[in-house]
This record gives structure tokens, sequence and C-alpha cells, in this order.
């Protein structure tokens, strides 16, 4: 998408507003494929959770991509997309029983990721096949909040504690049909990865009976020119070497599965935003946009640094801002950033905005969640309604007539 597609659209549905580019998913989609070519078997299962609409589900469900899902509400959006129930992988992490049994009841597969709930569950469903989520115990670089690896996460089961899941699958006869890690959001060094793909190498091989095996995600993207990001080319020849030879001595071909969400969405996606108000102070200038946190939560989470362009003013002289929202406490976007020269009334884009940025959007300070668009061959679709006042009072319950005759009472 151009300056003048994106321009276009913000000002037919308004702003704040999320689009996204449904050729730039399709690209990544393929080039991940492609990189895995000589797998015999390959599995792509979208992570929802990453952008969960379901339009974005059903474009990527047309390319043969599965899901990934963390919440049986995510498993019920994948089948509302139309995705097939064994299409779909259940990882959730602190979940019940309850939910994983109901999860199982709809077809997915399920991903058991602790000892306690994989002896509950084999005890009651020794028929239904289920994965294993390790901890490899391997650090994945990138912010402490997203590496899930290491040795006090408290994600998968240790690969110390192999022996006490064999243990468990022999007691209750139950089958464990694929092998998963997952260390985080943040592969820069493709040795380090297949180190740890070592590591579920070794502990696949006490398991008999598998159909996969899983390496979860972790695919670094760009967030500005000069990022490094993961080299998937070279991962994907290197791996396929390992995983290929690991199947031959295995005996049996398996199904290579990855679960990426920021890799296929983050760069598809743009966050428009109004400026309302150009406020110099005696140390920086704000650029104030009709948004913050509350739509666009990962730079005060994570201190993500989301690449910022003034859209109405591509080729004015370059200042720099401070970019903050309209929130009711701290809320900055970006600081000292050169920026285009900025006017009232300006649209900013945010790039990298299609992965982490709509799913964590909030009501916070009783404003509505953006709408969001689908650019697809050169038109837009809106693919979510902007909210209204009826949104944010739909679960409500309005108590005022007991609550004003309770105070009749206590003023007496
Ligand atoms: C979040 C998550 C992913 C996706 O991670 P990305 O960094 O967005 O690719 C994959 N698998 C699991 C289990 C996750 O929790």
């Amino acid at each position: 998408m151009n300056t003048k597609d994106l321009l276009a659209v913000a000002s037919e549905f308004g702003s704040p507003l999320y689009v996204y580019d449904a050729e730039k998913i399709t690209s990544q989609y393929n080039r991940l494929t492609k990189a895995f070519k000589n797998v015999p078997q390959l599995r792509i299962n979208y992570a929802v959770k990453a952008l969960s609409n379901i339009s974005i589900l059903k474009l990527l469900n047309s390319l043969g991509s599965g899901l990934d899902t963390v919440s049986i509400q995510e498993v019920k959006l994948g089948l509302l997309a139309g995705c097939k129930p064994e299409d779909i992988i259940y990882t959730p992490n602190g979940v019940s029983l309850e939910e994983i049994e109901e999860v199982a009841a709809l077809g997915a597969q399920i991903n058991i990721d602790n000892l306690s709930i994989l002896e509950q569950f084999g005890s009651k469903h020794p028929n239904i096949p289920v994965c294993i989520r390790i901890n490899p115990h391997v650090m994945a670089g990138g912010n402490s909040n997203i590496s899930v690896g290491h040795i006090d996460s408290k994600f998968g089961i240790s690969i110390h504690q192999t022996p006490h899941i064999l243990r468990i699958v022999e007691n209750t006869g139950m089958r464990v049909n694929g092998i998963h890690m997952h260390t985080g959001s943040d592969i820069l060094d493709i040795e380090v990865f297949l180190y740890a793909a070592e590591i579920l190498f070794e502990a696949a091989k006490n398991f008999k009976d598998l159909d996969f095996l899983d390496f979860g995600s972790g695919f670094k993207v760009p967030y500005k020119s000069g990022d490094i990001e993961t080299n998937v080319e070279e991962l994907g020849e290197k791996l396929t070497k390992r995983f290929n030879e690991f199947c031959k001595s295995y005996g049996k071909e398996l199904t290579l599965a990855f679960e990426p969400g920021k890799f296929l969405v983050s760069e598809a996606g743009y966050f428009l935003a109004k400026v309302n108000v150009v406020k110099q102070t005696t140390s920086t200038v704000f650029a104030g946009v009709d948004s913050g946190f509350n739509h666009l939560i990962r730079p005060m989470l994570y201190g993500a640094s989301h690449q910022i362009e003034n859209l109405s003013n591509p080729k004015g002289r370059e200042r720099f801002y401070s970019v903050v929202g309209y929130i009711c406490e701290t809320d900055t976007f970006a600081s000292n950033r050169r920026i285009n020269e900025i006017t009232e009334g300006d649209i900013l884009c945010f790039k990298n905005a299609g992965a982490y940025c709509f799913t964590m959007a909030s009501n916070y300070n009783s404003r509505f969640r953006p709408a969001e668009v689908l650019w697809y061959k050169g038109q837009a679709h809106l693919i979510r309604q902007r909210e209204t006042l009826d949104d944010l009072v739909r679960n409500q319950i309005d108590v005022s007539i007991p609550l004003q005759q309770k105070e009749k009472v206590t003023a007496k």
C-alpha cells in the first residue's frame, strides 16, 4: 500500500484506524513455505492472538494455513472463520482442565504444557492424542516479557522432566502425537534456534507414536530499515536438513509445524491516527494524536518502537517530535522522532501495526476501539466497525433505582 492509498482509506473510514494489507500477509506466508519447500509435510499454524479478525483468519485459511490458538474463544473464532477443527492446535497456559476438555470435544489438537493436567487428561481421555509442550531452557533474545524458554519461565514442561512425562504416558496409556516448543518472540540467532531444535529431536526420540514436531515461532521482523530480522531462508535450509535426517532415523515422515504470528501479519498492518494538537513546551514539541495506549499499547508495554510517518506531509522538513496519545496518564508512542513537519489535522501512520496491536486494544478512558480495514486487491473492505456508545454500555447493568432508594434511607 502506498501513501495515497492509506490517506484515501483514512478519509473514507476516519481515524483512528487499523489497515491490513492482504498482499503482504500472502507474501510472508509464501516466503515461509518456500523457505521450507524441501520438507515433505509442512504445516503453518497462524498464531491467532497476533490479530484475530475473522477476515484475517479466512484469508490465512485460504492460503492453506492452520491456526495456533491459546484460548477456547480463539478456537471458536477459528471455527467461525471456516477452519477445520483438525487444522487448529490449542496451546494454552494455565487454563482449566474443563476448558481443555471442551476444546478437545470441538476436535482441535490439544497441546499440554504441565504435568498435572497431562496426568489428569491422560487418565480421563486416554484415547485423545495430545501434543506436549517442552521447555528446552534456551534463551531466545528480546524482551524478558516475551522470552519464554528460560529456566524461570512458566511455559512448557521442562526437558529435564521427560522421565516423568514418560511415566504418565505409560501409566495412562495415552498417546503423544506431537512435541512442541516455543522459545519466545525474537529469534535473532539461527544457531540458538537450531540448538533448541536438537534438544527437541532428543526429546522426540522418547515418543514412538509421533505425527508432528512443532517448532513454535519467534521469527523476528524488521521494525525499521537496517533492523536484524530472522533469515528464514537460512533457517529453512539448515533446519530442513536436520529435520529430514531426524525423520529418517525416527523411521517415519513427520510433519514439521510452525506457528508464526508476528511474521505473518506485523508488517502488513498500518495504524492511522490524526494529529489533534501540536504543543510546543520548553523542552520538546508534542504531537498529540486522536488515540493512545488504549489502541496501541506496545510502546508503553514493551518499549516497542513503531516507525511513524506523516502521510499528510511526506516531503516536509524533518523535525524532532514526541508523539503522544490522549490518555490521561503517561502515554508516549515515541520520543525525539524525526518526522516530516506536522500540522494539526495531519494523518500519522504507525508501521508494523498488524501484530499485537488491535488484539491488545482496550476501552480505557471509555474510548471506542478503532475500526479495521482489509486492503485486498486494491480495494478497502471494512472488516470491523468502529465502536459506539452502545458497545461501551452493552453489558452494563444500570442499578440506579435501588441505589437512589438506599441513599434516601441513609439520609433520613
Ligand atoms: C504468541 C505465540 C506464538 C506467536 O509468536 P510470534 O512471535 O507472534 O510469532 C506462537 N506460539 C505460541 C505458543 C505463542 O504463545
